[in-house]
């Protein structure tokens, strides 16, 4: 695929991806499962196919949770929801996320990681270094005496690969990488309270995985179900319930977890407990500005 085919499946994933996001409304009670089947069932209705399982992360939960495989959690009126999406169009991906606030109570979040992505996404053109967007988003946050999530950050996007090359960090960093003309990434500021962290850390939990390389088994099973993923999901990640349907697909599942044939991204919280707000936007590099992919 050439440069003009990269633009334009990722131009159509960002509309697909728009759609969704713009007639999406959480509301107290809705169940986990139902919004995250809901959304990638009309990513393939609309000609696309999720490009990672919808991720519901909730309050101090920060990334990388979705649906399990039978889940009964619902939101309630307590919840800070961040909910990312990723469509696809072969393989090239619009990566977005939005957070809903049940609370009323955390607006300031919500609106220090807006500003922080729209500062930060009028910055870019080519030429420009990442580490100055880092700055950006660190400068308008810490200005509203609030704080970024350091070890998480956006992202180059590639075809079938959701993080690639280069890395937009949340603050300003020591050396950046020099974004090029036709560069696509995406920008994602968590923001959480002052007084917390701003770390994540890994949960024992995990939802989210996907295809490394190959390695041997003896159960069969493992070794069919390997080779639908890889099929069907090339390097992009899946949840548990995209792919058991019965309890043999289960222990094949994690007969590939543990001869290292799947990669898994368990579910990150901030560490110290604090909540956070996540907005992003995929954009395009361009000579002069950013073009808003989704
Ligand atoms: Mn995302
Ligand atoms: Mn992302």
């Amino acid at each position: 695929m050439d440069y003009e085919d990269k633009i334009k499946n990722t131009i159509e994933a960002g509309k697909v991806a728009k759609q969704i996001r713009d007639s999406l409304k959480i509301k107290v009670g809705d169940k986990y499962s139902n919004i995250c089947e809901k959304l990638e069932n009309k990513m393939s209705e609309l000609g696309c196919e999720y490009a990672f399982p919808v991720n519901i992360s909730v309050n101090e939960i920060t990334a990388h949770d979705t649906a399990s495989l039978k889940d009964d959690r619902i939101i309630t009126e307590k919840d800070l929801v961040k909910v990312d999406i990723g469509v696809h169009k072969n393989g090239f991906i619009a990566d977005g996320a939005v957070t809903f606030d049940m609370t009323g109570e955390y607006g300031h979040l919500m609106d220090a990681s807006k500003e922080a992505l729209e500062n930060a996404i009028s910055i870019v053109k080519a030429g420009v270094d990442t580490s100055r967007i880092g700055a950006e988003i660190e400068r308008t946050v810490k200005k509203r005496g609030l704080k970024v999530i350091e070890n998480l950050t956006g992202h180059g996007l590639d075809q079938y690969i959701i993080h690639s090359d280069p890395i937009i960090p949340n603050y300003e960093t020591q050396k950046g990488t020099i974004l090029q003309e036709g560069d696509i990434i995406a920008i994602e500021p968590f923001v959480t309270s002052g007084d917390m962290e701003g770390h994540v850390t890994e949960m024992d939990r995990c939802e989210i995985f996907s295809a490394s390389s190959f390695e041997p088994t003896r159960n069969k099973d493992a070794r069919k179900m390997m080779e639908k993923i890889v099929n069907e999901r090339r390097t992009m990640p899946f949840a548990e319930r995209h792919y058991v349907k019965k309890p043999t697909d289960k222990i094949a599942i994690l007969e590939l977890i543990r001869n290292g044939s799947l990669i898994a991204y368990p579910v990150l919280k901030e560490k110290s407990g604090g909540m956070v707000a996540q907005f992003e936007h995929t954009i395009i590099v361009g000579k002069d500005a950013a073009e808003l992919v989704f």
